[in-house]
């Protein structure tokens, strides 16, 4: 068992709590602590601590700032109605970490080391998991290289941390709104042979501009085609994307190296397969998409991830044109996987898939 060191320094008072539980937003606070490991390619993992929240003190060489050497995670940790906390497969965040970190030259982080650190924070910072409707402490465990060396190679020194943000909605805004997705055909967010399927931030800086285009385009999302053929559909910046037929499928983008494989992607297709429907993991032309649409045949569209949940998708945007998806409207299949997911990450629905671990 991995333990840690606490140095118990609460960063805010108890009004301070209480305001940011009463409108947590998305991801602008934070908690009273910190979890922290070092790593060195001397010493391995060391050090692992609990401290108040607060800045690192970073060299102004560190690799992070010049090459982008870092990866993060994103999970939940759930109050349920008995006031007991849980987390929602964090060992496979814990996997998805290490492919990452992997990809990028980064030490991986054992995954018993990745648990204890979520479970370490929630517990001194149970407090902060906000108990509202489809509220939660989002969890950001990270791992950033800080070598002071400006040659391009592997940093020797790294920190991994864990911060935890009370959340609320993703989008802001209350009930289930349908959101707008802009397929841009300027840019790409991951090619073959390159980071695509990782979590790391250089994707996320590379896909700004097209956020910037989304929006610029009346679209909360922006949605990628592949990099080879400009084709097939991908995913969004931050979410993987469904369709919903009229016959009983369930469609998602087949996974390759060039898209991440969500928590939320896999706990879909499971929960579609057990309601009968028909999953289908396959190449999707974005033609083949607005035809679908347009035809009626592709009754619903939805955006997941572990922020977004599921998020019915309104229409499909690109620059020849708006396609609306249904009657803009969030669908019932939509809403009953929704339903059917949060019901089993909040308690009120058996775990069957034993995808839940009491904190
Ligand atoms: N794709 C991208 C690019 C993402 O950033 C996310 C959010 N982590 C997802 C998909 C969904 O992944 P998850 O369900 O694990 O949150």
């Amino acid at each position: 068992m991995t333990s840690f060191t606490i140095h118990d320094a609460p960063v805010h008072t108890e009004d301070e709590r209480a305001a940011v539980l009463s409108d947590p937003g998305f991801g602008a606070r934070f908690s009273d602590h910190m979890a922290l490991i070092e790593w060195t390619s001397e010493e391995g993992w060391h050090d692992r601590r609990i401290v108040g929240y607060g800045p690192f003190e970073l060299d102004p060489a560190a690799a992070v700032f010049h090459y982008a050497q870092e990866a993060f995670e994103g999970l939940k940790a759930y109050a349920h109605a008995d006031g007991s906390v849980w987390r929602f497969r964090a060992e496979v965040n814990a996997d998805r970490f290490q492919r990452s970190c992997r990809r990028l030259g980064l030490p991986e982080l054992p995954v018993e080391d990745f648990l204890a650190s979520v479970d370490e924070l929630v517990t001194i910072d149970r407090d902060w998991v906000p108990t509202g409707q489809e509220q939660s402490l989002y969890l950001r465990p990270f791992m950033f290289a800080r070598s002071p060396f400006l040659a391009v190679k592997p940093s020797t020194v790294v920190t991994y941390a864990v911060i935890a943000s009370p959340s609320g909605a993703y989008f802001g805004g209350s009930g289930v709104q349908p959101v707008d997705i802009w397929f841009t055909r300027d840019f790409t967010r991951a090619a073959p042979g390159g980071t695509g399927f990782a979590k790391c931030g250089g994707n996320y800086a590379a896909s700004m501009v097209s956020q910037q285009e989304a929006e610029a385009n009346g679209c909360s999302q922006v949605g990628f085609l592949d990099a080879v053929e400009h084709r097939y559909v991908e995913e969004l910046g931050g979410m993987n994307l469904f369709v919903v037929t009229d016959d009983g499928r369930i469609i998602t983008p087949a996974l390759t190296d060039t898209i991440l494989e969500g928590v939320t992607r896999t706990a879909i297709l499971q929960l579609a397969t057990d309601a009968g429907l028909v999953a289908e993991e396959r190449r999707l032309a974005l033609d083949e998409l607005v035809e679908g649409v347009d035809r009626g045949t592709f009754t619903e569209v939805f955006a997941c991830g572990t922020a977004a949940i599921i998020t019915p998708v309104g229409s499909l945007k690109d620059a020849e044109g708006q396609h609306t998806v249904g009657d803009g409207e969030p669908g019932e299949t939509t809403l009953g996987l929704r339903q059917r997911l949060t019901d089993i990450q909040y308690g009120k629905a058996d775990d069957i898939h034993g995808w839940m671990h009491r904190i």
